[in-house]
């Protein structure tokens, strides 16, 4: 096959890889600018302009062009179906399909979507979380569409990003707070820019990048592991004789297998215009990460949503599981998700970046200041963003953050800080008289990176690494609570810098104010030190709330309750709403891995071991009559050791037997969310030391599961 290049090698690559360049696939089934730009009319097209960039309402007659030029092009790329796809609660995307058939009178069908189909659906979501929010009779929520973000084509079906809200207004889903957090915080960074006598600025945004860590393993393998398939994670496991003690698999040459599944996971989420730009090994064997290119938070989210789904769905391709849990195995790292935050004006200022004149310094020191004082202030809120029962497992394991919020800035820009609180020289490379507006800072600022992995809040030169999300987080909950915090803090000092005649003087209290009063949050230190916990805590005054309980309460906090009730993010019936239905699924959680833990014991673990003491035993008897005099001393230990280690289980089983219908009975959430977190999980770690013990001492050939030694190191 020679093919009309006439060279053989290039030709032959061509066809058989099927090459389509990445621009060429990028974003091609989604309905984004370049689409609407070319297929709607010219005044509907602003129309959609004014109501992405604007938030103006759109006419009745423009949408149904737009849903009709939407339905077209879906058609064209194969969809039948259309869906308003969003995000409730329950943290995962959900989605209807309805397909655009209807009938015609000559007995066939036509394919419609009008505009009202495409701004408002009324999916039967009275089985989706709300937390008591909904009562029966008006189970009907609606979903409204969110046109900040492209509806794009998934599995045959037009997916339309909507909102989730029941019909008295109240939000039941994860996106209605965030884009009113990007509201608040777009109002007040607006009123601060102003007093900086910007003119050209029409809107501020937050932009995100979350970094996604994840697990892959053998499907077959985990298909044997009831804990993986119900729970996501192991529930028993000995220790392998290797884990990532030689640290060789981070970064390391990624495995074929692996390769395949990143080739394709890149190629379906650049189709769905994700701009997954970095890819490699992760710490621990098996573990990997993604991080696409920084968007708006509202889209960040969005696209965060849509690869943790299709990493699992491509995963299936390849005969994977692909595990998002924060801790699927003990004693080897779990998995996290960074959220890189920072914000922008529409003319493309990054307002976390250190400018070049006094001025623009300034304002970047007011901004910075907003948000040490807002992770400060609502260090409560942050934490409990974060707070499930897997994060649990990761938090504070020396593996990934602590339970305290704390901030790194680095040591240049804390000692700038310094120079400005006490009025001192900076000693920097240029020595510098920190007085705002005169002088500017410093250059190398800007070429501070982190490398102090240990932080949960780091600053990195030109934006915030919030690192505390565990990796199956929506990251909504996080950047709801950022946006909501930094526009308190601008709110405030808006508040008392407008009508300032002396403008600057008084900035420069203010940010002197804002050290003085908030500095106990920035430490550069190691957070995985026990030292530093106890400093936190003890001198600091910190906040360390270990469990998800502890970080729940924080979002009942009057001073968190009125944040997000005066910034118009959530009113208190959402908030408390919210409480429960996280506070449910802690509970919810850890119930599913108890009972999979007392199936799993009494089921397979037991009879197993059951069986391997039996064969000794045989085998001690077939050989005495060979032998008569044989002592035995190996069958007898054997047999004693497990035995013994069988009845340890039962009794550990039997208790948290016991534990379950009392948690069942038990009416109010949290009062369950104790039990289970002090009760329950030390039940469910003294039933699996057991276990992990008997898996050591017993025969591979008896072991009833794939151990950690296959589960982490036999995909190739
Ligand atoms: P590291 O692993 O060192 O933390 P990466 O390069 O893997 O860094 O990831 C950094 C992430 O931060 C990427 O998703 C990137 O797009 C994002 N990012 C970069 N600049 C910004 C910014 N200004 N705002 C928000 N996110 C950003
Ligand atoms: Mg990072």
């Amino acid at each position: 096959m020679s093919g009309s290049c006439g060279f053989l090698a290039p030709c032959f690559f061509k066809e058989e890889l099927n090459l389509k360049t990445v621009p060429e696939i990028f974003g091609s089934l989604v309905f984004d600018d370049r689409v609407m730009k070319d297929r709607l009319p010219a005044h509907v097209y602003s129309a959609m302009q004014n109501t992405i960039e604007g938030g103006h309402r759109l006419d009745p007659a423009v949408a149904d062009v737009v849903a009709n030029a939407m339905k077209d092009w879906a058609i064209e790329k194969g969809a039948t179906h259309f869906t308003h796809w969003f995000q409730p609660m329950t943290g995962i995307t959900a989605e209807k399909h309805d397909s655009f058939i209807t009938s015609a009178p000559d007995g066939g069908v036509l394919m419609e979507f009008s505009g009202k189909e495409l701004i408002k659906g009324e999916p039967d979501a009275s089985s989706f979380p709300s937390g008591g929010l909904r009562a029966t009779f008006e189970a009907r929520g609606y979903t409204a569409w969110d046109p900040t973000s492209y509806a794009f084509i998934k599995d045959k079906t037009l997916c339309i990003p909507t909102a989730f809200c029941s019909y008295s207004g109240e939000a039941l889903d994860k996106k209605t707070p965030l884009l009113r957090s990007m509201q608040a915080l777009n109002k007040q960074a607006m009123r601060v820019l102003k007093l900086f006598g910007n003119k050209d600025v029409t809107s501020v945004r937050a932009f995100v990048g979350a970094e996604q860590e994840y697990f892959l393993v053998d499907a077959e393998m985990a298909e044997k592991r009831p804990d993986l398939l119900f729970c996501g994670r192991t529930l028993f496991g000995a220790k392998p004789p290797k884990g990532q003690e030689l640290g060789d698999h981070y970064f390391g040459v990624i495995k074929p297998r692996v390769q395949a599944f990143m080739n394709e996971l890149n190629e379906e989420l650049w189709k769905l215009g994700i701009l997954a730009k970095i890819e490699h090994n992760e710490v621990a064997p098996a573990q990997h990460e993604l991080a696409p290119i920084f968007s708006t938070a509202n889209v960040a989210t969005d696209h965060n949503q849509l690869t943790m789904e299709i990493m699992q769905k491509i995963a299936k391709k390849h005969n994977l599981l692909c595990l998002l849990h924060e801790k699927p195995f003990a004693g080897v790292n779990g998995s996290g998700k960074h959220n890189n935050w920072s914000i922008a004006t529409n003319t493309g200022i990054n307002l976390l970046k250190p400018g070049d004149t006094p001025y623009e310094n300034a304002q970047f020191l007011l901004f910075l200041c907003a948000v040490i004082k807002a992770v400060d202030d609502y260090q409560g809120l942050l934490r409990a963003s974060v707070a499930t029962a897997g994060n649990d497992y990761r938090l504070g394991a020396h593996e990934a953050p602590p339970a305290v919020i704390s901030m790194f800035l680095g040591d240049e820009l804390t000692e700038v800080l310094d120079a400005i609180e006490q009025d001192k020289i900076y000693e920097g490379a240029e020595k510098t008289e920190m007085k705002l507006g005169v002088h500017i800072l410093p250059k190398f600022i800007r070429d501070t990176t982190d490398r102090n992995r240990t932080s949960p809040f780091a600053f990195t030169g030109n934006k915030f690494e919030f690192r505390m999300l565990g990796s199956s987080n929506s990251i909504a909950g996080a950047n709801i609570m950022l946006n909501t915090a930094v526009a308190e803090s601008l709110k405030q000092y808006a508040d008392r810098l407008e009508g300032k005649e002396d403008f600057e003087t008084a900035l420069h209290a203010m940010i002197k104010k804002t050290i003085k009063d908030h500095k106990r949050i920035i430490f550069n230190g190691n957070g995985y030190d026990d030292a530093w916990i106890k400093e936190a805590t003890e001198q600091r005054g910190l906040l360390n709330l270990p469990t998800t309980p502890d970080a729940l309460k924080m979002l009942l906090e009057k001073e968190n309750m009125d944040l997000l009730i005066a910034h118009k993010v959530m009113s208190e019936t959402e908030i408390r709403s919210r409480y429960e239905i996280m506070t449910e699924n802690y509970v919810k959680t850890v119930s599913i891995e108890a009972m999979t833990m007392i199936d799993m014991t009494r089921k397979l673990i037991l009879p197993s071991v059951e069986n391997y003491v039996t064969g000794v035993a045989n085998s001690f008897i077939a050989k005495s009559a060979v032998l008569p005099k044989l002592s035995g001393k190996y069958e007898k230990a054997k047999i004693a050791k497990l035995s013994d280690l069988e009845e340890n289980i039962d009794t550990a089983v039997t208790a948290l037997e016991k534990m379950m219908p009392e948690l069942n009975r038990m009416a109010d959430l949290t009062v369950a969310s104790h039990f289970v977190r002090d009760s329950v999980i030390p039940q469910m770690s003294a039933l699996r030391i057991f276990c992990d013990e008997a898996e050591t001492v017993t025969a591979k050939a008896f072991w009833p599961v794939p151990t950690y030694e296959e589960l982490l190191f036999s995909v190739k």
